[in-house]
């Protein structure tokens, strides 16, 4: 019968399961995450399963909340959780006080400066200071191989992307596609805010970015006519932004040719604030959906992974 994950608290413990792990030499996984859990983070779970074993953890992180945001209420629930994790082959659950990642006298930030800067970051003062700071903790303390993070926040897979990259941390990033119910709401642990009539709304979010993919599908590569197709869809909502962005570094043209391109909205419903994107190939004849870097791929990340293991041993004889 399925049980619950080995629940730990404290940073030493997750070190020691972790080097006990690597013994094993297999990559070891984390899957970051604020709980409140549902099948879009289970969809992390599996794909990191493929790899090695799986560190999930569980914090909500108070440094990447804006004054003013929902820090306090943000659905807290471990011991559901714990009980969806149960089906899943996860090894371990990190789940630390705040005073661990944040003793009083915390002083150090880690920040991503220009891709941190538009969409979301507009939006939110310090939000992805608040993110990259706790990921650098996190994986400060868990050490993992490989992070698996969900590409329905895309700019945060950039900025930590850029974050691993510019510190060369030793870790391979996976980012996995979104999951969305079947009217196209993406799945969110805010979407627990919403009633009946909220989600027939919310619904909005996905359809203006369905709008902005079937406006580029007309040949059209103006930003100005993609981004008002979006926001006309968004007209019914208060929301923050409904922009075309390039892939990798999140510039504004004004027109787009051959390109990967980023259609990102920020909406609020109600109490919740939600976004939602999509990632889109376009060339002169297709406009296709596709994944937020090439490189990203298990099979890439598992061939790196095995060639990394194979220079270790030749360098160690
Ligand atoms: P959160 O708990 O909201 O901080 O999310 C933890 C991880 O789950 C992040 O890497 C998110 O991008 C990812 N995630 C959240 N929602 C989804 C979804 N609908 N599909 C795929 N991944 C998701």
């Amino acid at each position: 019968m399925a049980h619950p994950p080995v629940v730990l608290h404290e940073p030493r413990e997750v070190r020691a399961l972790v080097r006990r792990l690597r013994g094993k030499d297999q990559p070891v996984v984390l899957v970051p995450t604020m709980g409140s859990l549902h099948e879009g983070h289970l969809s992390l779970v599996r794909t990191g399963a493929k790899l090695g074993p799986v560190v999930v953890s569980i914090f909500v992180n108070p440094a990447q909340f804006a004054p003013g945001e929902d820090f306090e209420s943000y659905p807290r629930d471990l011991a559901r959780d714990l009980d969806l994790l149960a089906g899943l082959p996860v090894t371990a659950v990190f789940a630390p006080e705040q005073r661990t990642l944040y003793p009083e006298d915390s002083d150090t930030w880690v920040e991503v400066e220009r891709l941190s800067a538009p969409l979301c970051g507009a939006h939110r003062p310090g939000h992805f200071r608040g993110v990259t700071t706790v990921v650098a903790k996190l994986f400060g303390i868990v050490g993992p191989d490989v992070a698996v993070f969900g590409q329905k926040d895309a700019q945060q897979c950039l900025v930590l992307h850029r974050m691993t990259r510019d510190l060369e941390m030793p870790i391979e990033l996976i980012f996995a596609p979104t999951v969305r119910e079947p009217s196209g709401l993406a799945l969110s642990s805010r979407n627990r805010y919403l009633d009946e009539p909220d989600r027939q709304r919310a619904m909005r979010l996905s359809e203006a970015l369905f709008a902005g993919r079937d406006v580029l599908r007309t040949g059209e590569r103006r930003r100005d006519a993609v981004e008002a197709a979006m926001r006309e869809a968004l007209a019914d909502l208060a929301f923050d932004y409904a922009e075309m962005r390039l892939l990798p570094d999140l510039a504004h043209p004004q027109v787009v040719s051959e390109a990967r391109v980023l259609l990102a909205v920020a909406a609020h419903v109600s109490t919740a604030r939600l976004i939602d994107n999509l990632c889109l190939q376009v060339t002169a004849g297709e406009v296709r959906e596709a994944p937020l870097f090439d490189d990203a791929t298990l099979e890439a990340v598992s061939a790196r992974l095995a060639a990394g293991r194979v220079d270790e041993k030749e360098n160690h004889g």
